[in-house]
Order: C-alpha cells, then structure tokens, then sequence
C-alpha cells in the first residue's frame, strides 16, 4: 500500500497521516518502550472528552451506537449529515468546536435521530439529545468574553455548573501562598465541586476523579519502566506514577524537574495535566499524551540555537531589567511523533515547550520541541493547492516565496520554542497570573516577536541556519498575511477572535499595520485584498519595538496595557475583509483545519512476550476513532 500525507476530508477538517520516520533504526528494546508509552498515551482519552464537557461521553456512545447499527439507507443525506456531525464530535473530542469552541449544529434532523435510536433500541436520554439540538444551551465550550461570568458562560467541566467565576476566583485567591516562591500549580489537577456549601478540589488521581483512566496509564507507565533507555527515565516514569496515585501538586513539581533533567535516551514523552487554554481562568490543565524520539539529525539546529541562547538573551531589544542575566537549561531537539493523545489529538501543536510552571522554568529551564515529522507531513500536503497564487499580488513576492519554499518555517518553530518562550524574566514580587485572561496571548506573542525579530537577524547565517540573508522576508510575508487576512478563514461568520495563538497574530500584525503603515499596506485590486509589503527592514524595526512592549507588559504584569493591546489589535474582526477570505478560500477549496490519524504501534509477543513493535499505517480514520472508544473507553 502506497504511503499518502492526505486523508480523508470532512466539514473544515482535512485528515493528513504522518510518518515515524527512522523508527526503523530504533532497537527492538527502543521500539517496546515506545509501545507501553504509547498505550499510556492513549488510555486517558476518555479524560479530556469529559473535561471538555460533561455531555461529551454519552454523546459519543450514543453516536458510535448508531455508527454501529443502523440498518437503513447510509447513502441518504441524513446519514451523511450524521456521518459529518460524528467525525467532527471525534475531531474535536467532543461537541465544540476544537479551535472556536462553539458547539457544533447536527445537519441532520432530531426527528430522524429519534427514529434511529428507537430502530436500534437505544435508551434516548432527552438531556443529550437538547444539548445536541438546542443552540442555546452550553453554546460555548470557552468562553473569553470579558464582562461575562466566564464559568456560567463556558461548557467545559473543570468546574462544577454551580460555580460562578467569583466563587472559583474568591477560593483561590484563598488558598494561594503569594510569598511563595516557588508555588505549586495550584488547581491545575482538579475539579471544583460544592460540598455542603463549601468549594472542594475533586483530585484526579488512582482513586479519585477520572481513577479509573488514570489507573489503566499507570499500568502502562509501569510496564515501561522495564524497557526504559536508562535509570533517569525510570526515576521519571516512578515519580509520573507516584503523582497519578496521590495528585499532590509537589509531587508533580519534582516530577516535572526530573523530566527537564532528564535528557539522555532517544525517547521522550509528556504524560498528564499540561495545557490551561481549555479553562477560561487558565487554571486547570486537559490532559494530554504524547510518545516521540529524537532527530537526531535535526537536532543539530536547535543545538544551535540553544547553545547560543545567552547571546540571543543579550542582543534581544528589551529593557536590561526583564533580561535573564543568565539562561539556564535551554534544551531543545527536533523529535518524531510516534503517538499523539488527549489533548495533541488529532490536532497537533507542532511545537511545545514545558514546563508551564514559572519558578521551575526560571530555575531549571525548559524543554523545547519541534515536531520534525509532523511539520514535513503539513509541506507535503500543502503541495499542489494554489492558495498563494490566490493572495499574493505580485510576481516578486509570489517568486520569493515559492524560491523559499516555506525554508523558514521550522526555523520560526524553533525560535519561538526553544528560545521565545524561555527569554526574559518577571519582575521580583509579579505574579505570574497578572495579566489574567490575556496571559496565553501575550506570551504567544512574545515568544512570535522573539522569533521574528531573531529570524531576520543576520546571526541565522552566521549559524548556517538559512541559506541567505533574504529568506527571512518570505517568513515575514507569510506570517503577516497570515494575521492580517487568511487566518480569518477560522472564524465564522460574525464571531470575534478568540483562541490565543491567533489572537497573538492578529495582534502581531495589526500592530504593525497601525504603527508602521510605511512598511506595510493592504491594497485593493479588482475586489480583492492584497498585501504590499515595501519595506521589510522598517518592519523588523516594528517587531523589535512591540518585542520590548509586550516583554515589559509580562515582566511588570502591566494587565491594563495587556487588555489594550489585546483588545484593540489582537480580538476584532473586519467584516467585510472575513466575508471575502471566506469567499476566496471557498474557491481553493482548502480545508482551514488538519489533524492526524495516528500510525499503529504494534506489539509482536512470542510466547506470551513481548519482543518488539512495528508500526502500521493503514487505519482508517472512522476506524481507528471507534477501536479508540473500544480498546481506551473506560469512563461512564
Ligand atoms: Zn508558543
């Protein structure tokens, strides 16, 4: 069977799969160790569709019911319309939208879905079947809209439906030592419950919430201690299980240490309660698995990058006072992804720097990642679309870009991970929360600013990580056209800018736009809008200037300056600029959102033991999201 990047394509969603390449070179001990990490990655799947919702699970059931047994016509445009409404709830793990986080509108008719379950004899429960139908009820999956309770306003499960947003914030800012300095990521791991009138934290750990999953990873991370590469690794997977079995928060401290320092062996992995953008208070984290192995080739580049990281520190445009005087523990690597899970599936980050605790990342630096095989498999389908002859104007720009070939791309990835995220330094006594809701924004955009002040720096050349001193402007065109107009093809109609990383974009851009319209300005031709840029050296000045802005915004925890900066730049959306991206983009017929069918890790036991695993890439992917459900469904 022929190996293709491209899968199948659905509502705004285009299927790709990705290769593990060099997995091939790995040893049979190597490949086991990828195996039990991998089943550990999945096996908590049902978590992140719970936390993502509490009507996530049953709704599901109930769609693979159907999936599974309808005996009618499955060409007829209701089941088709089902069909679509069920790989988007797979999709997105869950009833809203994975990037928007509105609730999605089944196509199909409740009529037709009643008469469906009574055929197959499945119990109808009228609670699922209004959340699915009723457009007014848990709308919005993570709501950011200031003004508005964003926990009554928001279907996410982190806290209980009890819970206004002064209770949750009333409770924490009881319970947190601000003295500390080095607090725990308080709340991360939890769910907020009422109990006799009082706020409880409900513990996923092995007998607490979600035990029942956490158990089944533990299980795995257990039997990967065996196979393990070396005795860091398996000191890592100990203290993973010890947290999981209690989920004290200074447990999972020393456990995240010991991950950073942890960076012999080719295999890597993030198990566990990472990323806060599914709550609107940025509090509580969805759970996520993740199983990779070193590039060791690519690699080569980030060491680079890392190894000069002090100088970059010390070149950067911003203020003495928010330097680190010294840069600790950059470590970064390109690595290949062998199993995506929780909250990296099917969409993928295809960069991701940990930990996300400040004083941890202040005193022992951080890891930082660029997913090499993801990033070939989005080029590889990218091949062929005509999308830049639609927006790119003139001859020069479109030949400079194609010359370039998005050379660039993985070298911003690298920059904004390895460098951008760990550069600068909070002011003594500003917490680390300051900027609220605004944080994930602002820190995206710093980490953006670094890379794309440091990309056009001749520096690149001088460490033979681009091949000219003009690739870069190919980098700039793409990222602000990027901000300025494509990227509104994610939004629907009438909706503002909500997700963070597209909000720092946004907000990159527009800036630039406002403050520099000498470098930069959107032109009309025959209808349609067009990017000019004139002058990219002025428009690195730009960068460099909202670089020391929005560095000073974080340091001093300046949450005014944030809300205007974000506010005014970063959430808006030009109406009649959106109708016509929607239209352009019709027309290339490019879906605005991919995502991964993961490959098969699959075991090879002789005598009841495991010897090996190969990886097999056939699945489909209705296939591998019902063997999912089947093999890893374990919550009610
Ligand atoms: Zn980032």
């Amino acid at each position: 069977m022929t190996f293709s990047y491209i899968d199948q394509r659905f509502s705004d969603i285009q299927m790709l799969r990705y290769r593990v390449s060099g997995f091939e070179f790995l040893s049979p001990q190597q490949h086991r160790f990828i195996y039990y990490l991998a089943e550990a990655a999945l096996a908590g799947r049902d978590i992140l569709w719970d936390q993502n919702c509490r009507f996530n699970l049953p709704v599901r059931r109930m769609l693979e019911a159907v999936y599974t047994q309808y005996q009618g016509d499955r060409t007829s445009p209701d089941f088709q319309a089902f069909l679509t409404y069920l790989r988007r709830v797979w999709f997105a793990n869950g009833i809203h939208h994975h990037y928007g986080c509105d609730k999605f509108t089944p196509e199909f008719s409740e009529a037709w879905l009643r008469n469906v379950l009574a055929q197959i004899d499945y119990p109808i429960d009228e609670q699922l079947i209004t959340v699915m139908f009723d457009p007014t009820i848990m709308a919005k999956r993570v709501n950011q809209t200031t003004d508005e309770d964003l926990l009554q306003t928001s279907a996410c499960n982190y806290y209980a439906p009890e819970i206004t947003q002064q209770m949750a914030e009333d409770y924490y800012n009881s319970i947190v030592d601000a003295s500390d300095p080095e607090p725990i990521m308080y709340g991360l791991n939890s769910r907020l419950e009422v109990q006799n009138s009082q706020i409880i934290e409900s513990v996923y750990r092995v007998g607490g919430l979600y035990g029942t999953a956490i158990s089944k990873i533990c299980y795995w991370l257990q039997l990967a201690i065996q196979e393990a590469e070396n005795d860091s690794q398996r000191e890592v997977l100990r203290t993973l299980i010890e947290f999981y079995h209690t989920g004290d928060l200074h447990t999972f401290d020393r456990y995240t240490i010991q991950w950073l320092q942890c960076t012999a062996g080719d295999i890597d992995f993030t198990n566990g309660f990472t990323e806060v953008y599914g709550d609107p208070l940025g509090i509580k984290a969805s759970w996520e698995g993740f199983v990779n192995f070193r590039d060791n080739k690519a690699s080569e580049r980030t060491l680079r990058l890392s190894e000069n990281a002090q100088w970059f520190e010390d070149h950067s445009p911003v203020d003495a006072r928010f330097k680190k005087a010294e840069c600790r523990g950059i470590n970064a690597k390109v690595i290949v992804a062998a199993t995506l899970g929780g909250d990296l599936y099917p969409a993928s980050a295809i960069g991701i720097n940990l930990p996300n605790s400040n004083w941890i990342r202040q005193t022992y630096g951080s890891k930082s990642v660029t997913i090499g095989n993801l990033t070939y498999a989005y080029k590889q389908a990218a091949k062929g679309n005509s999308f830049l002859e639609e927006f790119v104007l003139d001859a020069t720009t479109l030949e400079m870009l194609h010359r370039y070939d998005d050379a660039c791309d993985d070298l911003h990835t690298d920059l904004h991970e390895c460098l951008g995220h760990g550069s600068g330094q909070l002011l003594p006594n500003v917490s680390p929360d300051a900027l609220k809701s605004y944080g994930s924004t602002i820190e995206e955009a710093r980490a953006d600013l670094f890379a794309l002040y440091y990309i056009a720096d001749p520096k690149m050349l001088e460490l033979a990580l681009v091949p000219d001193l003009d690739a870069w402007k190919a980098q700039y065109y793409s990222y602000m056209l990027n901000g300025l107009m494509t990227q509104l093809v994610r939004i629907e109609p009438g909706k503002e800018i909500e997700e963070a990383h597209m909000r720092n974009r946004a907000l990159i851009a527009h800036w630039l736009l406002a403050h520099y319209g000498g470098a930069m300005e959107l032109v009309q031709q025959s209808n349609n809008t067009y990017l000019k840029i004139h002058d990219y050296e002025l428009l690195r000045q730009g960068v460099g200037q909202l670089l020391a802005e929005v560095q000073r915004i974080k340091s001093e925890g300046d949450l005014q300056a944030a809300t205007i900066l974000v506010e005014q730049y970063g959430v808006k959306v030009d109406v009649t600029l959106h109708q016509e991206m929607l239209r352009r983009y019709k027309t290339l017929d490019i879906a605005p959102y991919k995502g991964f069918i993961n490959p098969r890790v699959c075991p090879i036991y002789k005598d009841g033991v495991l010897v090996d695993a190969t990886i097999e890439y056939g699945e489909s992917y209705d296939e591998q999201m019902l063997r999912y459900s089947r093999d890893y469904g374990c919550l009610e």
